[in-house]
């Protein structure tokens, strides 16, 4: 069916030659097109094509081609059909032959012979390699042979190209996994040298990634305080990981903890470190995934403050008035009247107490559900209001002076004036329970063209600045002596803020710790 040209004796050599260039190559266009070359100036050809298996699919997709222009390659499609039907026929030349003319004349170039060698992988054909010429030629055994043998080579070769191929899509997909994942990743080499670090981890730690790389996983985490688990330097000095057993994978490691960033802040992180082994069971990466737990910690401190908070603010009025309650019923006892009334007294004031909590704890939850809403929208003087308010409270404290300090022109503004009495009272009562020993109080207005700013100012305990961040949140109440003696949920100010922020204003304080604290909020006048 063929014949070797003149350079018959060299033909070992090139081939030699040939085999050497394609496992060295693993970029797939390239060995198809050395395939190619090779193949065609072994068989004196000047067109030919390359088309493998794609997928299991029954046919064979050109993927590679000399001296046809490419767009005409479709045409090949028929034939190519034919061989991946009949690859076990060992590629009839005489029906080829007859396609192949039939094929030439539709090219119009001049082709009088195909040579079509199959390329097998472990006994299935993964493709073909296609050679067209102008001459029709025979061939000896040997040419066969080692011509098959030439084709074997190139199958090896195009498979580990695609193998190499799959491998990079591979890596370039855990790359991209790796980049985009919205938790911080990095893996460590066996000696805890950083080799890749996502951006996330960068956006988490402060570290640029470039920065971070080739840095020890020490230094860039830092733990002020482990909470839970060990640092994974502890935890390999304790012999962690334990190698394979019983098919059981060797366990990762947990840590969780503040870790200080290179500005000196601090961020809560939990983080997972998992051990790759070789097989003898030595580490070779560890691979890092870093979760911000911040929120989630808050959410922890806030669940747990909001239980003592409401089991204490509910226990308190519940043991009072139970204890009235059983006084009052007490067979064997006769009340005078005025003891009855003032343990009644007593009793209503709590009942009111704990309706009022319940209130308060409604109205956060439904606040935190579907958001402020304002119902009843007005023209509210908040001068009015802080008199009122004023009047209310000084009956209720003769250590503390109240001070009510506004222009006399002092405008409404529109607003819901329940809920912005709320806020007032609300201020109001805070400047007075947290300024236990007593002094001026003083709640003053100011405004400008565009808004109104009520502020109240006391001389209490104070707010250190990391609590002037908090205390607007829900159920936060700063831990302090003075706290705990005091009644309170931690929900007032987060309904102030709500309300004022319902408005379109804004809120905000002002301490100092020991010397006291203004709060103040504005509104704008439209
Ligand atoms: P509550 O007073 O019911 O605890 P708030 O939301 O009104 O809740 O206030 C939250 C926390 O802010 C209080 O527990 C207190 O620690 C702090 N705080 C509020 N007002 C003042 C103030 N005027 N001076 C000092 N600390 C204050």
């Amino acid at each position: 069916m063929l014949l070797l040209p003149d350079f018959r004796v060299r033909q070992r050599d090139f081939l030699l030659e040939i085999s050497r260039a394609l496992t060295s190559q693993l970029n797939l266009d390239e060995v198809l097109k050395l395939i190619l070359q090779a193949a065609a100036s072994m068989l004196g050809g000047s067109v030919g094509l390359i088309a493998l298996r794609q997928d299991d699919e029954d046919s064979f997709h050109a993927l590679a081609s000399i001296g046809v222009d490419p767009e005409l390659i479709p045409l090949f499609d028929p034939l190519l059909e034919y061989l991946a039907r009949n690859t076990d026929d060992d590629f009839k030349t005489d029906e080829l032959n007859v396609k192949i003319r039939r094929l030439a004349r539709r090219l119009d170039i001049h082709m009088r012979q195909a040579i079509a060698l199959p390329m097998v992988m472990r006994g299935s054909t993964v493709g073909v390699i296609l050679v067209f010429r102008a001459y029709a030629g025979t061939s000896s055994p040997n040419d066969r042979l080692l011509l098959q043998s030439f084709a074997d080579q190139a199958a090896i070769a195009v498979h580990n190209a695609q193998l190499y191929q799959s491998v990079n899509q591979e890596q370039q997909r855990l790359a991209a996994i790796l980049d985009h994942s919205a938790d911080g990743v990095m893996i460590l080499d066996e000696g805890q040298r950083i080799l890749r670090f996502n951006k996330a981890l960068g956006r988490m730690l402060g570290w640029p990634p470039a920065e971070a790389i080739g840095q020890s996983h020490g230094v860039v985490i830092h733990w002020e305080h482990v909470d839970q688990g060990q640092s994974l330097e502890d935890a390999l000095a304790a012999g962690w990981p334990r190698p394979w057993r019983d098919d059981e994978p060797p366990d990762s490691l947990y840590v969780e903890g503040d870790v200080l960033r290179p500005d000196g802040s601090r961020i809560s992180l939990g983080i997972t470190y998992a051990p790759l082994l070789d097989e003898q069971g030595a580490l070779n990466n560890v691979i890092a995934s870093v979760r911000d737990i911040t929120h989630f910690r808050q959410a922890e401190e806030m669940k747990s403050t909001f239980i003592s908070v409401v089991s204490h603010e509910l226990k308190t009025p519940v043991a009072l008035i139970k204890g009235y309650a059983g006084t009052l019923r007490r067979k064997d006892a006769r009340w005078d009247s005025e003891t009855i009334q003032r343990s009644l007294e007593v009793i209503e004031d709590e009942a009111d107490r704990l309706g009022e909590l319940i209130e308060n704890l409604l109205a956060a939850s439904k606040l935190q559900a579907d958001g402020m809403r304002l119902t009843n929208i007005g023209d509210v003087n908040l001068a009015t209001i802080a008199a009122h308010s004023v009047e209310r409270f000084q009956t209720q404290t003769p250590i503390h002076k109240l001070v009510l300090d506004f222009p006399p022109d002092f405008p409404s503004v529109p607003g819901d004036e329940m809920r912005l009495r709320q806020v007032i009272d609300n201020l109001l009562g805070n400047a007075i329970k947290y300024s236990p020993k007593g002094g001026e109080v003083r709640i003053s207005g100011a405004f400008d063209d565009r808004s109104v700013t009520l502020s109240v100012t006391d001389h209490g305990v104070g707010l250190a600045p990391d609590e002037q961040e908090r205390i607007f949140e829900r159920f936060y109440r700063v831990d302090g002596a003075l706290s705990r003696k005091t009644q309170g949920t931690g929900l007032g100010l987060y309904m102030a803020r709500a309300v004022i922020e319902a408005h379109g204003g804004q809120i905000s304080v002002e301490s100092q710790p020991g010397v006291g604290s203004t709060f103040r909020f504005t509104l704008p006048r439209e």
